[in-house]
């Protein structure tokens, strides 16, 4: 629980420093956060607007949803946040965080953070070209026998001989 008492006040910025252990957040069958997302930032106050500054880092491990390799990558995550004490008028809560005696839970905030930012497809590239729907051969490893019919007589030579293993 970060006190923004100062900030708010106008006494200066507000560094933080935390972990976050989601290792038991299961997404699909997968936990993705084996390691504790680390996150840092600040809380600061500008002309009496008060945001809140995060980078979380972590290492996200799944496989690829679409060729089935596992992948391990690492996220610097920025965050920001506006911190109000109370609401103008309701349709403005997006986007704020509301601390109404100036007391912010950042660690419930940024673990929703992090987990909203949970991709519903995590590729091992952009241009994965998944897996032959036939042979389940990983086509990006090159094109399997069974798509592709040689022109040339010494590629199908070379497939056929591929094609035994
Ligand atoms: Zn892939
Ligand atoms: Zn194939």
């Amino acid at each position: 629980m970060l006190n923004l008492t100062g900030v708010f006040a106008g006494e200066g910025s507000l560094p933080f420093a935390f972990s976050l252990d989601l290792s038991d957040l299961d997404f699909y069958g997968q936990r993705p956060f084996a390691q504790p997302v680390q996150v840092t930032g600040t809380v600061e106050n500008h002309a009496g607007i008060v945001t809140l500054q995060a980078t979380a880092s972590f290492v996200y491990a799944a496989p690829c949803d679409r060729c089935g390799t596992p992948v391990e990558r690492r996220y610097d995550l920025p965050f920001t946040h506006t911190v109000v004490t109370e609401l103008q008028s309701p349709e403005e809560d997006d986007g704020y965080v509301l601390a109404p005696d100036q007391q912010l839970d950042a660690e419930t905030l940024l673990r929703d953070d992090v987990v909203l930012w949970v991709p519903l497809k995590f590729l091992c590239r952009p241009d994965c070209k998944g897996l032959c729907d036939q042979c389940g051969h990983n086509l990006n490893d090159g094109p399997c026998a069974c798509r592709r019919e040689p022109a040339d007589p010494r590629l199908a030579a070379l497939q056929s001989l591929l094609k035994q293993d």
